[in-house]
């Protein structure tokens, strides 16, 4: 059985891809998304297993320990990894899978599994990009800075990652990011075991 198609989509906060992955999901079904491990605690809304396995960091040190993750970082003092298990799992069952994570876990990816597809989700403009991280809550001016400083650095890492999204239009975004799939999907390889019959029946 051919192998599942490995995704890591990252962006800076505040470029939509939270949104743009779940509309995804639900045009694609066959589509799933790792749950990450992390050491920050829940936010409004979010669920145990849904959005992330919430641990502690006693027991995210002990899962490093014990080589569980293909991948980790830490991003705004709290650790966020991917668990290998879930990924090998899922891609050994031809299963394509999506990693919404930052760039230091994308480089880590490119390594382990260097046929994985790395998507970057660009924000339209600076100034709207600073009205989105002001949106998003009552926070202080030093907050706000300090978010855009990481999300400008966060930026900065495009130059690693295989196609470039820009989240002005989400129809448009959540489109390119279709056809990436898509042209994944008709590769020679992945086809060539769906079309058996056909080629069998072309060439006999
Ligand atoms: P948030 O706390 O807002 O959900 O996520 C903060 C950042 O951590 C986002 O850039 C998100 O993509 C990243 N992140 C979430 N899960 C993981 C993970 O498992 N590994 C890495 N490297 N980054 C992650």
């Amino acid at each position: 059985m051919q192998r599942g198609t490995l995704y890591v989509i990252s962006a800076p906060s505040g470029a939509g891809k939270t949104s743009l992955v779940k509309a995804l999901l639900d045009r694609q079904p066959t589509l799933s998304v790792a749950v990450s491990h992390t050491t920050r605690a829940p936010r409004e809304g979010e669920q145990e297993g849904v959005n992330y396995f919430f641990v502690s960091k006693e027991k995210f040190a002990e899962m490093l320990e014990q080589n569980a993750f293909l991948e980790y970082a830490t991003v705004f003092n709290n650790y966020y990894g991917t668990a290998s298990f879930w990924v090998e799992e899922s891609l050994n069952k031809g299963q394509d899978l999506i990693l919404e994570i930052d760039w230091q876990g994308a480089q880590q990816v490119r390594k382990l599994i260097p046929d994985a597809k790395l998507i970057f989700i660009l924000p339209p403009s600076r100034d709207i990009l600073k009205q989105r991280l002001v949106q998003r809550g009552q926070d202080t001016d030093e907050v706000i800075n300090h978010r855009m400083s990481q999300a400008i650095n966060e930026i900065s890492h495009y130059v690693e990652f295989d196609y470039l999204i820009v989240n002005d239009d989400f129809e448009k975004a959540l489109g390119d990011l279709e056809s990436i799939i898509s042209s994944q999907r008709l590769n020679c390889l992945k086809q060539r075991e769906k079309l058996q019959d056909l080629l069998k029946d072309l060439l006999s």
